[in-house]
């Protein structure tokens, strides 16, 4: 058994969810502490009677006071251990290294990676690392070297700037760690689509890689002449509709920045940006002011950022929810498709579900559900850790006229 010097006793009866397999600890568990950790150091952790349960990171700062490297006791917490999670995990992207069609995907889902607090997102040649916790934060030095050994990337550029990092007690971090980043727009590839990607500034670290299967999934079944793509960022879904066969894709979203470079990835895929409209706005007005014009489309694709980071926002992110899936059974024509998003984790899959349906009833139409989805292969959920999955979607079929009458059916 590896020694780490402080040992953190748990309440009685609180040790059920490390029983479970369960990754975090949190700060109203402890009944004490042998010792006197730092941020980051590794303890022990053990129940009321004293029996070893895990041995954890330490994170004073945060509500989620532990998160676990190992429910093993011979197993030491060391530079070793985290080199090979971190090969692991990047050897189990196997299948998306090897498709020609991608090679933009996540290497390192934290948790569920068995690597807490650490992501790592591939984008051609260039690796994007966010450490998010103090554990993670300890390791830095390991991750970097581990992952320039590789010989199979040219840059590492750190994104460890945002807010998850501030609720751990860390300062922002972002830059070059290691090698050359080109500057300017990475171009990456998804399934004969190009995106241009922005390490730098953009959202996350760059791009919404979780979106990839959906956005190949919009290429099949978003058509028509009219289609609305809300919430577009760089216009992913955009283009894979575009890309499809879709006539015009309005695109809507608040970053000026966004839409500009969603501009050029029409062009990196051969398509007209004049021939789409994109409006810089806020989408619960914007769809408001569709409405009242009287437009319609064929197809709508509503993917709004997370609403509900916390359970405790859950009331009103259902309403916001509500609201514009309301707004956007108005707007589809019958027949036409609905792809809905929520990245929310505190809204789970049912939840989601109940508000969509809510949303066409009040709406006045009958709409059928045709395909659940969510994260693709390379956002893994570790089955002990159900907080892994937030990302969820619904494609949605508006009923033809005659399924139900011009009235809201009774409430
Ligand atoms: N569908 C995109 C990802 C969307 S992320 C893709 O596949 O890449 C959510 C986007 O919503 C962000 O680009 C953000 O700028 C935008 N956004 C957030 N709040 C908004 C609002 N109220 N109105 C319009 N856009 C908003």
């Amino acid at each position: 058994m590896s020694t780490s010097t402080s040992i953190l006793r748990l309440r009685r009866g609180r040790e059920r969810s490390l029983l479970h397999g369960h990754p975090w600890l949190f700060s109203g568990a402890i009944e004490s502490m042998e010792g006197v950790p730092a941020a980051g150091d590794t303890v022990e952790i053990i129940d009321a009677a004293g029996g070893w349960l895990a041995r954890a990171a330490f994170a004073p700062s945060s509500r989620i006071a532990c998160r676990v490297w190992t429910f093993d006791p011979d197993e030491a917490v060391d530079e070793g251990l985290v080199e090979r999670r971190l090969h692991a995990a990047i050897e189990r992207r196997g299948d998306l290294a090897r498709a020609a069609q991608v090679d933009a995907y996540r290497e390192v889902n934290a948790e569920s990676d068995l690597l807490p607090g650490v992501i790592v997102d591939r984008y051609a040649d260039i690796r994007v690392l966010q450490l998010l916790t103090p554990g993670a934060e300890r390791f830095r030095q390991t991750l970097v070297e581990g992952l320039q050994r590789r010989g199979d990337c040219r840059g590492i550029f750190e994104r460890s700037d945002n807010d998850a990092r501030r609720l751990e007690g860390l300062p922002p971090s972002r830059g070059c760690v290691w090698g050359e980043i080109p500057s300017g727009l990475l171009p990456i590839r998804e399934y004969g689509l190009t995106f241009l990607v922005d390490v730098v500034e953009g959202h996350k670290t760059g791009f919404y890689l979780d979106q990839r299967d959906s956005r190949r999934r919009a290429g099949e079944v978003l058509g028509g002449e009219d289609v609305l793509d809300a919430f577009c960022y760089t216009g992913g879904f955009t283009v894979a509709a575009l890309r499809g066969g879709a006539g015009r894709v309005l695109s809507v979203d608040s970053s000026q920045r966004a839409l500009d470079v969603a501009a050029e990835n029409l062009a990196a895929n051969g398509l007209d940006p004049q021939g789409s409209e994109r409006i810089a706005g806020d989408v619960f007005i914007e769809l408001r002011k569709l409405r009242d014009q009287g437009r319609s489309f064929d197809a709508i694709v509503l993917d709004p950022p997370r609403f509900a980071p916390t359970a405790a926002q859950i009331q009103r992110a259902a309403r916001g929810y509500k609201d514009i899936n309301l707004l956007a059974f108005k707007l589809l024509r019958p027949g036409g498709r609905l792809m809905t998003f929520s990245c929310s984790g505190g809204v789970g899959p049912e939840l989601f579900e109940q508000i969509v349906a809510g949303a066409a009833r009040d709406a006045g139409v009958h709409v059928l559900i045709e395909a659940w989805l969510g994260q693709p292969a390379d956002h893994p959920v570790a089955a002990h850790f159900p907080e892994g999955r937030y990302l969820k979607g619904l494609v949605c079929r508006k009923g033809t006229s005659g399924w139900y009458s011009e009235q809201p059916p009774p409430r």
